[in-house]
């Protein structure tokens, strides 16, 4: 997987160096020279992940990967400080300023090729995500990168899998101050566990007795549910080839004992933050799929989803040579109601008639809001007497009780309806329509809060 990477680097050589070796695995390199012109070309979204030197004149890199984390257009872009000397207090600054990952100088080439191979897989999710996110804009949703740019990743749920229990209780101790933390003393059980539980990150000891934590790993990736969760995994020992796999695997991090305190705080709440940031986009695309489909004031199907599903059922009625009604529900003199009571009043007695309706159709009907106060039902299999037996159901429910208002107040409600049926292969949603349509206009001629059939 390609990706575009930025380099930033005070001395040329350095940058040189990094760059022959990305190149060499065909990844497209840019280079900076000074944070400033850094945070330019992420700001114009040139770049997938950023190589950050921490010592450079005028603006430091911690200064630059605090102010990407902080802005909502570029917190998303992964960030691997380059440390001269390999000191904790570098690490935790980097970690508090949102760094994403570390390398430290003289560069190790296979550090180097995991580290930004695993978070441009990240990235290019995450941008996708945020792709569709975008297109949801306008819609009146939260704006998903503003909430997750500012996200603190802490009061997390961790899980710590580990059978030695001096090990592990340290480990939860120093975790404690910002999370809540559950100990799994026994690997064989800890995948039902987790899929039990509800964690935002699991940290898995790759020194368990009774199991093999890889088994675990793929157990997790595999699960459709439990893909996303980050995993952390701590080795006993830094040239255990195990890490390797696991990264590639999909582990999101590790960390080699003994573990500094802070940075296994710092790495932590790193997870979450990224978690949370998925979890938002998410949210978001699913808040608005159903935004597409549903209407926001009756929770009805809208008119978009209806035509979508009366085209399929039609297809498949006219497969089986079968009957399909469609009924127009147009709720009488209802100008008359927003006129006298106000337009929330009405509000109420669209909501009112929305669940009175709903609960008559079966579930294989599809009922929607077709706008206004008109609702449109298609009801699959159905002859025009049963068809029109449900409408004079649906019209007597209508008028069965006066709809209460805002206020306290009451409204007495009544609707008429159209009912059109064709068999499958000798009709169409238009012809339908435009029968139904009649027959409703037939029935307000009529006197209004009664039923008619299309001739
Ligand atoms: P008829 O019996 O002939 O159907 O008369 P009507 O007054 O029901 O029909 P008309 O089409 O003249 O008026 C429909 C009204 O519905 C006009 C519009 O302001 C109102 N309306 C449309 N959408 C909404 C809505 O979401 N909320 C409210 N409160 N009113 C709405
Ligand atoms: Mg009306
Ligand atoms: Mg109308």
């Amino acid at each position: 997987m390609t990706a575009r990477v930025l380099i930033v680097d005070d001395v040329f050589a350095n940058i040189r160096l990094l760059e022959a070796r990305l190149t060499a695995e065909y990844f497209s390199v840019l280079t900076a020279m000074n944070g400033p012109q850094a945070l330019d070309i992420c700001e114009r979204g040139e770049c997938d992940i950023v190589l950050l030197d921490v010592m450079m004149p005028g603006m430091d890199g911690f200064e630059v990967c605090r102010r990407l984390k902080a802005a909502p257009s570029t917190a998303h872009l992964p960030v691997v400080m380059v440390t001269a000397l390999d000191s904790p207090a570098d690490r935790l600054a980097g970690l508090q300023a949102g760094a994403d990952d570390f390398l430290t100088k003289p560069i190790n080439e296979l550090a180097l090729l995991t580290r930004v191979r695993s978070l441009v897989r990240l990235k290019h999710l995450t941008d996708e995500l945020r792709a569709r996110a975008s297109g949801t804009q306008g819609l009146g949703l939260p704006d998903p990168l503003a909430l997750a740019a500012s996200e603190d990743g802490m009061n997390g749920q961790i899980l710590v899998i580990e059978d030695r229990q001096n090990i592990a209780e340290r480990m939860s101790s120093a975790l404690l101050q910002h999370h809540r933390v559950e100990i799994a003393p026994r690997g064989h059980e800890a995948g039902t566990r987790v899929a039990q539980g509800d964690y935002d990150v699991v940290i898995l000891s790759l020194g368990l007795a009774d199991t093999d934590p890889l088994r675990l790993v793929s157990q997790l990736r595999l699960n459709d549910k439990l893909r996303n969760l980050p995993v952390l995994v701590i080795s006993d020992t830094l040239d255990d080839p195990r890490v390797v796999r696991a990264l590639d695997m999909g582990v999101n991090d590790y960390l080699i004992r003994p573990v500094d305190r802070n940075e296994l705080i710092a790495r932590v709440s790193t997870q979450i933050r990224k978690k949370r940031y998925q979890d938002r986009l998410r949210e978001n695309l699913q808040a608005s799929m159903e935004l597409a489909i549903i209407d926001p004031l009756t929770r009805l199907h809208n008119r978009r989803y209806l035509h979508s599903q009366l085209q399929a059922l039609l297809a498949d009625n006219a497969h089986r040579g079968a009957a399909l009604s469609l009924l127009v529900i147009d709720l009488d003199h209802f100008k008359a109601i927003n006129d006298q009571h106000g337009h929330d009043a009405g509000d109420d007695v669209l909501r009112e008639c929305a669940d009175r309706l709903r609960k008559i159709v079966r579930n294989i009907d599809v009922i929607a809001r077709f706008g206004g106060e008109e609702f449109v039902i298609v009801m699959p299999d159905t002859e025009s007497f049963a068809a029109s037996r449900v409408a004079e159901r649906l019209r007597a429910a209508v008028e069965s009780e006066p709809v209460r208002i805002a206020g306290g107040n009451t409204v007495r409600v009544t609707a008429s309806i159209g009912v059109a049926t064709g068999i499958g292969d000798r009709t169409n949603a238009k012809a339908l329509f435009k029968q139904a349509d009649e027959a409703l206009y037939a029935a307000k001629k009529s006197g209004r809060n009664c039923v008619r059939l299309a001739a």
